[in-house]
């Protein structure tokens, strides 16, 4: 089972299966109330589109009844289609029944002039049955005019549920007859089909498209009484599909509720008609895509958020979030306006909100169990390195009282009684590795009261240069064994507060790995000056020097480099961390410069306000 955790590949698939599964079950949800919300947004973010001017819609307005002082009668239907005949239009629809308007007069003569139009149609909102076609028809004289099925839709509770009208139905299975729209369509362009519109889908019993809807007032309203009193320009009329309907602003029947508003009078029915009409004219109708394709893109997004929250900095995936979502609904709208696509947007969106919010408290659990291991781990490792640095310190006080006592002995003998030259040898041998141990003991001590922060700063006033003459006197002997010469260049130094010990510690070790470090016969260069308020020691030599990759780790507790490690050079890695805490105490710095065979400058510098 680990071997599977382990495998980068495995991390790969589960993420990619979770997306498939996120985005497979947000599919199986309709979502039509937030996907109709989103198809409302695009509309409106659309820029206003063409109309075909192929549709003129003929309107009772509240004017028409104030000027008429009642709704128009037969005679002024009469009047209406007298000027209207003229004009030859291609077809005259009329949105209600004439008589149901003024019922109480004759319609004789209405009937005729109807009869003189190639094209003249009452609409009805009642599905015409086969069979059934006269329980349909006018009452007399009417009853020769045709009535033709072209109904307004609603999205009811089966689809969105908030009464907006954004379909219109092309067939429907019970009626042979295409309805009102398509076989209006005809009359212009013979070629049209039901079957060819772009983006046609089923809905129940009836097949349907989206209304291409452009914003209320695009197609221009002449009003009744200006047709009937023939006051408009000769030609208004030739040739179209003229809608003749309601737009009185007194019942609520006569209007729909449109993506581009929702108010109760949103649009009226005669304008619903015309946009209608132009959507099969135009080939408009939005078209929505495939179901694979919505599933692709959910699919998509769910994975892009599974790898930004699990494998991104937390800040990063937000943005990862905002800039998926942001870019995927830049998409869908230039879909929408420039090929009339109509991609999903509920699913995918929720689809990135899901994985995110759900992919966030898994990755929150892993980051916490991750975090608890290191605290863990991190708290044994303290107890290690405590209890080591406790026995280094013990042991190494306990060995300092039998070494100081070997190395007085030692004194001792080499000062006493006659030796012959083996003796003395070893005796001196003796001595300069009871040395050795007693310097590598001191720092050992050093280091454990640098972790035990015993280390307190004791400042007094001293000459920096006097502190280097000393300890290129405590080397001396050194200096001289290995035949090196020892040039200073001392500026001289008002005193400054510095802790003697620590300062005097450093520089001895820069001052001892300098000769350690070098081949007989070598320089060692040593200044010292003032500038910027800090005072600078320079400790150059001309030794192995340090390869440049190891330079950042030389400071580093029981460090030493690779070459010298093998080498006969001995040392214990801790001179170089001694003197930089030291210095650090001092809020001061200690850096380097080296090249292999060209030999390395450490420059150590204090401030002289301490
Ligand atoms: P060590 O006891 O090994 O000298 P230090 O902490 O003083 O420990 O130095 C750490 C390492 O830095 C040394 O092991 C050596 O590799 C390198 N180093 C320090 N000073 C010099 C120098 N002057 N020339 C070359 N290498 C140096």
């Amino acid at each position: 089972m680990k071997w599977l955790f382990a495998n980068r590949w495995f991390y790969h698939i589960a993420r990619s299966g979770f997306a498939i599964l996120t985005a497979f079950i947000v599919l199986q949800f309709p979502l039509y109330y937030l996907e109709s919300y989103f198809y409302d947004l695009r509309v409106r973010l659309s820029p206003r589109h063409q109309v075909s001017g192929r549709v003129v819609p003929i309107a009772i307005t509240p004017e028409t009844i104030e000027l008429l002082k009642r709704t128009p009668s037969p005679q002024d239907h009469e009047k209406l289609l007298t000027a209207l005949l003229k004009e030859q239009p291609a077809a005259v629809v009329y949105l209600f029944p004439p008589k149901s308007k003024c019922d109480t007069q004759s319609f004789e003569t209405f009937a005729k002039l109807a009869g003189q139009f190639p094209h003249f149609l009452v609409n009805t909102n009642d599905l015409i049955v086969e069979g059934q076609e006269s329980e349909m028809l006018l009452p007399p004289p009417l009853e020769k005019i045709p009535v033709v099925f072209g109904p307004r839709t609603e999205d009811s509770d089966k689809l969105a549920g908030d009464g907006v009208t954004r379909r219109m139905i092309v067939t429907m299975y019970e009626d042979p007859q295409p309805t009102l729209h398509v076989q209006l369509h005809r009359l212009i362009d013979p070629s049209a089909s039901e079957i060819k519109y772009p983006g046609i889908f089923q809905v129940l019993d009836s097949t349907q498209v989206l209304v291409d809807f452009a914003p209320r007032g695009t197609y221009p309203l002449t009003s009744f009484h200006s047709v009937m009193n023939q006051e408009f320009p000769p030609g208004t009329f030739k040739g179209k599909i003229v809608f003749v309907g309601l737009d009185t602003e007194t019942e609520a029947l006569d209007y729909v509720r449109t993506p581009f508003e929702r108010g109760v009078l949103a649009m009226s029915v005669l304008e619903l008609h015309a946009n209608m009409m132009d959507t099969l004219i135009l080939n408009s109708s939005p078209v929505r895509m495939p179901p694979y394709v919505n599933f692709i893109l959910t699919a998509l997004v769910a994975l892009i958020i599974s790898y930004a929250v699990l494998a991104l900095k937390p800040a990063h995936g937000l943005f990862i979030l905002i800039a998926v979502v942001v870019g995927f609904c830049l998409f869908a709208q230039i879909a929408f306006i420039f090929g009339h696509h109509l991609v999903s947007m509920a699913h995918p969106l929720l689809a990135t909100f899901i994985c995110y919010y759900f992919l966030i408290p898994y990755r929150l659990i892993m980051e916490n169990r991750r975090s608890w291991e290191y605290y863990q781990k991190n708290k044994l490792l303290t107890q290690v390195e405590e209890l080591k640095t406790n026995f280094i310190s013990m042991m190494s006080h306990d060995l300092r009282t039998p070494l100081a006592r070997i190395q007085g002995m030692t004194d001792l003998a080499l000062k006493g009684a006659p030796l012959s030259e083996r003796q003395k040898e070893a005796l001196n041998v003796i001595q300069q590795s009871g040395q050795e141990l007693t310097q590598f003991i001191e720092s050992i001590l050093d280091l454990g009261r640098i972790e035990s922060k015993e280390i307190k700063l004791r400042l007094a006033s001293k000459d920096v240069n006097v502190v280097i003459q000393e300890v290129i006197r405590k080397f001396d002997f050194m200096i001289k064994a290995k035949n090196i010469k020892v040039e200073t260049q001392l500026e001289p130094l008002f005193s400054i507060r510095i802790d003697i010990d620590l300062i005097r510690q450093v520089f001895s070790n820069l001052l001892e790995n300098a000769v350690k470090y070098s081949s007989e016969g070598k320089r060692i260069w040593i200044r010292s000056e003032e500038s910027d308020g800090k005072i600078r020691v320079i400790f150059k030599d001309e030794g192995v020097g340090i390869p440049s990759e190891e330079l950042t780790n030389i400071f580093l507790k029981f460090y030493r480099s690779k070459d010298v490690k093998n080498s006969k050079i001995k040392g214990s890695g801790l001179g170089l961390y001694l003197a930089n805490y030291f210095v650090q105490l001092h809020s001061g710095t200690i850096s380097v410069e080296s090249g292999v065979n060209v030999g390395s400058e450490f420059v150590v510098e204090l401030p002289t306000n301490l």
